[in-house]
């Protein structure tokens, strides 16, 4: 492409991927129109503050923006949601009806928070789901209203982190899910055993095994507890839903490409399919919105809903826009995420689903400082490490290549390896409130 083009290159979603997507192709020399559509008012922000300081209110809402690391000279349209995509007429509608032409157009439309159903109790007030800076905001405000009793249905990251804050900020909280620990589909129960202690130790009411029907509200429609399966109440008069995400692809439904709710489908090398299986030339896809065939994880196909993938996979997907046919680079990634909650700053890498055996390699569970290595058919799939990321890098090394489990023998502290099994929950398990959609 050219300076001469004028329709340019659009991206739509003005978040991680859509920043960093755009840098790259300012820095892989692309000088034509650049146009960068969100639905959000603001410009690009970093949400995992949001769920960590910004709940505990070290952080403004407003002071999460993302810096712009090169000049872009884009037209930004923000407050503008894509609700259409012409692949034909190579255009896309906003909800305003305007159309915009693209010669190339990167989706970086990521995800959206999964509601809990209205008439399960979803519109009562003091209800929240946490995405945006929006939602951080109002929640924020809310916590700071020192509600009596706050229920975190979801014990995945931001259910535990929200849980943290909460107790940071002294408030009584009962944290709800199917499995029996937290981070049960990540980690594993064996591991997720850990984060038990770590709740019980803060103070959280950790109902495990248990799942919400719905929310009761009093006169006012203000919430004021949830009815379990089991027939137990909890008492609450504030509500965080931290049920995951489905990926924002309703404006793609008419589109004729491969995309649902568990995201746009590309090839290896970021482009999107379209319904057939063959791949769009000129559209391609990046961050949590993208599923590909991850060549580092056995071509599985996936979506990584992590923040490095958002800056790798949109670099990498903006370096193939600009190149020919023939040189398209397939994207190759080791998903990997942090997050920090009751004072332990946990990291994990790879691909841990599935594994069949996890040990500690270095430090212990009962002193909360480790790192665990998982394996999967006598081959390393992930590390996490809680408090004790130094060797961490090595091990995401030896995933990468698939190394034998255990691997780098000579880099642990213990006398011997102790295999346990990982405890993945079964499918089952995964908590759907009645009547939501799921990927
Ligand atoms: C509270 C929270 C905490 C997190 N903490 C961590 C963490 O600790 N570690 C970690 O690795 N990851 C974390 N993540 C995940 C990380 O933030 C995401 O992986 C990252 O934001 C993905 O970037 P993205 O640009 O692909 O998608 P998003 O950030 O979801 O951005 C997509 C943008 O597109 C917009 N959009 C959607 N549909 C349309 C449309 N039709 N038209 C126009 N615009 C549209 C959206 O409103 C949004 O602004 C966290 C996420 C959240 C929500």
């Amino acid at each position: 492409m050219t300076a001469g083009d004028t329709a340019g290159i659009v991206v739509v979603g003005a978040s991680l991927a859509g920043l960093r997507g755009a840098e790259a192709l300012r820095r892989n020399g692309y000088a034509g129109r650049l146009t960068i559509v969100g639905d959000e008012p603001h410009r690009p922000y970093d949400r995992p503050p949001l769920s960590k300081h910004v709940l505990s209110g070290e952080l403004a809402p407003d002071a999460t923006g993302l810096p712009e690391l090169v000049a872009l000279d884009a037209h930004w349209r923000l407050g503008h949601a894509a609700t259409a995509l012409d692949r034909e007429a190579r255009a896309i509608t906003l909800a305003d009806g305007t159309r915009l032409a693209y010669e190339r157009l990167l989706i970086a439309t990521g995800a959206q928070a999964r509601p809990w159903p209205a008439a399960s109790g979803g519109r009562l007030q003091n209800v929240f789901t946490l995405r945006s800076r929006d939602d951080a905001a109002r929640l924020r405000t809310a916590l700071a209203g020192a509600p009596r009793r706050v229920l975190i249905v979801g014990a995945g990251l931001i259910g535990c982190e929200a849980a943290s804050c909460c107790r940071d900020l002294g408030l009584p909280v009962t944290l709800v899910d199917p499995n029996p620990t937290p981070l049960a589909r990540s980690l594993g129960t064996w591991v997720g055993g850990v984060l038990v202690d770590c709740l019980r130790d803060a103070g959280v009411t950790f109902q495990a095994g248990a799942q919400v029907l719905r929310f009761e509200g009093d006169a006012s429609g203000r919430v004021v507890r949830a009815q379990l399966a089991d027939g137990r109440a909890v008492e609450a008069d504030l509500v965080i839903v931290a049920l995951g995400a489905t990926r924002a692809t309703d404006w793609l439904a008419d589109a004729g490409l491969m995309a649902d709710s568990r995201g746009v489908t590309c090839d290896g090398a970021c482009r999107v399919l379209r319904a057939d299986g063959t791949p769009c030339p000129d559209i391609y896809a990046a961050g949590d919105v993208a599923r590909w065939p991850n060549a580092l994880c056995g071509d599985r196909l996936m979506s990584v809903e992590h923040w490095g993938n958002a800056v790798a996979q949109s670099a990498q997907a903006a370096r193939n826009m600009l190149a020919a046919a023939e040189d398209q680079q397939t994207y190759r990634h080791l998903p990997a995420f942090w997050s920090s909650q009751f004072g332990i700053n946990i990291k994990a890498v790879g691909a841990n689903a599935g594994a069949d055996a996890v040990a500690i390699v270095q430090g212990t569970r009962a002193s909360r400082r480790f790192l665990a290595v998982y394996g999967r058919a006598g081959r390393s799939v992930g590390a996490v490490s809680f408090d004790q990321a130094r060797w961490l890098p090595a091990y995401a090394e030896a995933v990468a290549e698939g190394r034998a489990f255990p691997p780098i023998e000579e880099a642990t502290d213990q006398g011997t390896f102790l295999a346990h099994a990982p405890g993945f929950p079964p499918a089952r398990a995964t908590f759907h409130p009645i009547g939501v959609r799921h990927g």
